[in-house]
């Protein structure tokens, strides 16, 4: 049968939606048979709660680049919509599939097991299943030891070009769907970014034209940060540029850098190190988006939270003005600075006393960059439960006022509050005058931050104390922590390992 079908490769794309700097791409050119390039619309992956429609209509822009790019190869992206071991099969009724090549996709359970399963589904048929790195992220790593060093070397590897031209292949290329066609419940993010090559290398311009000047003091500020960070990193989460390309065309854009400018380079290329480095603690512990780091942190907040709170911090309505600005800029953007993200995790998990996976998932749908491997990391740091790093809990309040000085940020997205004088904006339940919104058009604090974050810290730091849970520590820092700082000259060397540098007290 198989001997009139055409033999063909099947290049399966992830999110790694580019032909530049392309290792499956290249290493299916090699093989030597014509490459079926296939996206795969897998609505049981799009109806996790951790995605959203703001992240697949980002996706859906993408695709549709990709599509042109490599059809001026010669062969359009196909697209297809169901179970990946389906689509696959369907496509054996009219092709000898000889090899199927993709990336190694560092995501959380889900992905886990569809790619044992694909592995499964090509040792069934005799398929050759190669999954190939596409950043400094190894697999099945044995020791954090020399990790650092193999990132760099990686990192600064030779760039790969595409093929010149592909061998088309007689097929259907395939509809790419709208999110209404994959759910049916509505994700409005009117200020989201927009996805492509274009506008991955329009936002790098920005950056290096502007906002690299300015980048290490207003990357914290919500009112400076969206025009002073390079805003790629929905396009490194699906791989419209390689992180190997970013960093190198970021160090030969430096060379004409002033000073202000090399300095922001810097914290930019350790920021691009630090992306690997907590992609791989999700590739090193599949389940980090179920599982502490750290076990006694586990249980200790109630896995059944408090829905009202939850829902009240999704949407921007705990009564905490710069919080609530946080949450709704979010919303409407799909993108917050990172000083931000971890005020907002921070107050969910200290603050309401929120179950960190409910509220880290919650918030994962929010970013049109969700990063499986960074968020969850981020998420267990900023919730004190990895056991290694130092607590901090932020106060929203002081940080409202270093970061939101004159009220602008929250009288933006908090219109309700727009009367309410500069002295009391931040702290709102502090003014005795009838005309306080509170209770009225804007909600009342749904708890005493002050007394709620110290009630935090005693339950949190009882545990720290433990010295029952000594060993523990210690295999999660084998485990997860960064060992010694990069010698790279073009990135900064952080003054301390890169888990406890971003930690402190804020109380
Ligand atoms: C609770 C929490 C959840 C987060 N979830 C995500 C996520 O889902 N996806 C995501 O890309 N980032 C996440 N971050 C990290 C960070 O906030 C974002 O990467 C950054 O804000 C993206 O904006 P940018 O591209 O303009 O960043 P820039 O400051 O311009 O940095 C450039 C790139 O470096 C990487 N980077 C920057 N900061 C970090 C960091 N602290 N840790 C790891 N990598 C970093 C990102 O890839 C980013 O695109 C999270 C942080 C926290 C505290």
């Amino acid at each position: 049968m198989s001997a009139h079908k055409e033999q063909i490769t099947i290049l399966w794309f992830k999110r790694d939606l580019r032909i530049e700097d392309q290792p499956a791409l290249c290493h299916a050119a090699q093989l030597g048979y014509p490459i079926l390039p296939l996206y795969v619309v897998e609505p049981a992956l799009w109806m996790q709660s951790d995605y959203s429609g703001r992240q697949w209509e980002f996706t859906k822009e993408c695709l549709f680049d990709l599509r042109a790019q490599l059809g001026a190869l010669g062969m359009p992206l196909v697209v297809r919509t169901g179970a990946v071991r389906k689509v696959l099969s369907e496509l054996t009724d009219t092709f000898d599939i000889k090899h199927l090549v993709a990336h190694e996709e560092t995501g959380t359970a889900w992905t886990f097991q569809r790619d044992l399963r694909v592995q499964a589904w090509c040792r069934e048929n005799t398929i050759d299943f190669t999954e190939l790195p596409q950043s400094g992220v190894v697999r099945r790593l044995y020791t954090r030891d020399h990790w650092a060093r193999a990132r760099d070397r990686f990192v600064d590897g030779v760039r790969l070009k595409p093929p010149q031209a592909l061998k088309s292949i007689d097929i259907d290329a395939g509809h790419i769907p709208d999110w209404a066609d994959i759910s049916g419940e509505p994700d409005r993010c009117p200020l989201r970014q927009h996805g492509g090559r274009g506008a991955a290398l329009s936002s790098l311009d920005k950056f290096w034209g502007n906002g690299i000047k300015t980048y290490r003091w207003a990357m914290s500020s919500p009112v400076t940060a969206p025009h002073a960070c390079s805003r790629i990193s929905p396009h490194l989460a699906q791989g419209v540029m390689s992180i190997r390309e970013v960093a190198q065309l970021s160090a030969l854009r430096s060379k004409s850098f002033s000073t202000p400018a090399k300095k922001g380079y810097a914290s930019f290329q350790s920021r691009l190190a630090w992306r690997d480095h907590f992609i791989q603690k999700l590739e090193d512990q599949p389940d980090l988006d179920q599982v502490a780091m750290h076990r006694a942190y586990n249980n200790l907040r109630p896995r059944e939270g408090n829905e009202a709170f939850l829902s009240a911090w999704e949407k921007g309505e705990t009564g905490l003005p710069f919080l609530d600005a946080c949450m709704r800029s979010l919303q409407a953007t799909g993108w917050l600075n990172f000083r931000m993200r971890a005020m907002v995790m921070s107050v969910a998990s200290y603050h309401l006393w929120l179950d960190w996976r409910s509220a880290g998932t919650r918030l994962g749908r929010l970013f049109t960059d969700y990063e499986p491997g960074i968020h969850w990391s981020q998420v267990q740091m900023q919730s004190g439960i990895t056991g290694m790093n130092s607590i901090r809990i932020y106060n929203p309040m002081k940080q409202a006022v270093e970061h939101d000085p004159n009220g602008a940020f929250v009288r933006r997205w908090c219109p309700e509050l727009r009367d309410v004088p500069d002295v009391f904006l931040h702290e709102p339940w502090k003014w005795d005058d009838g005309k306080n919104p509170l209770g009225k058009t804007y909600p009342t604090r749904v708890v005493d931050f002050e007394a709620s974050a110290r009630a935090a810290r005693d339950r949190i730091w009882a545990v720290r104390k433990d010295r029952t849970n000594r060993a523990e520590t210690a295999k999660v820092i084998e485990k997860h922590a960064s060992r010694k700082t990069p010698t790279r000259k073009r990135r900064a060397t952080p003054k301390k390992p890169v888990d406890q540098a971003q930690l402190g007290f804020d109380f």
